[in-house]
């Protein structure tokens, strides 16, 4: 687990120039978006990994490594279960709808201000609410669980009780 909070804004031209990686956790407080849509904790925690990379043809771009799971209602037990939203994925830092247009093809873009400030907490939310699926359901069935206050009393078995007769004789 990373020790410190992760910081919310980064500069991307700086950050790309020292090119470090910088680790940190960040609460589902700061995700209000997220913590609409799951059931998590406001203290429950993410881990991530920043980087900043030039790529071979000239795209700014952020490298995010994020580490955490969701906590979401089944749609179809409705009970509370626990989803890997854990992956990586790679953004292209934009500061205009220009330069966005202009972006090699495949990319999906992040927006930074125009001193390249890239808001970190808002990127990861972002990419998280894509892995949250629109209809979370356990893997394995599930619902399938009989109803116990549907089940049929309990009869007594016919043979047990001619047995218990037998037995009086
Ligand atoms: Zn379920």
């Amino acid at each position: 687990m990373f020790e410190r909070p992760l910081n919310r804004l980064f500069e991307a031209r700086k950050g790309e120039r020292h090119g470090d990686t910088v680790s940190g956790h960040l609460a589902w407080q700061n995700m209000p978006e997220l913590a609409k849509v799951t059931q998590n904790l406001e203290s429950d925690r993410v881990e991530v990994s920043v980087r900043f990379t030039r790529t071979q043809d000239n795209v700014l771009a952020m490298h995010l490594t994020i580490g955490g799971s969701a906590k979401l209602v089944c749609q179809r037990c409705l009970d509370v279960m626990e989803l890997d939203l854990s992956g990586d994925c790679d953004l292209a830092v934009v500061t205009s709808e220009e330069y966005l247009e202009r972006l090699p093809d495949g990319w999906e873009a992040v927006f930074a201000n125009e001193d390249f400030f890239v808001d970190v907490h808002a990127a990861v939310q972002e990419e998280l609410l894509l892995r949250v699926p629109m209809v979370p359901k356990h893997a394995e069935s599930c619902g399938l669980v009989v109803q116990h206050e549907d089940q049929p009393e309990e009869k007594p078995n016919p043979f047990a009780v001619l047995a218990q007769l037998k037995g009086k004789q």
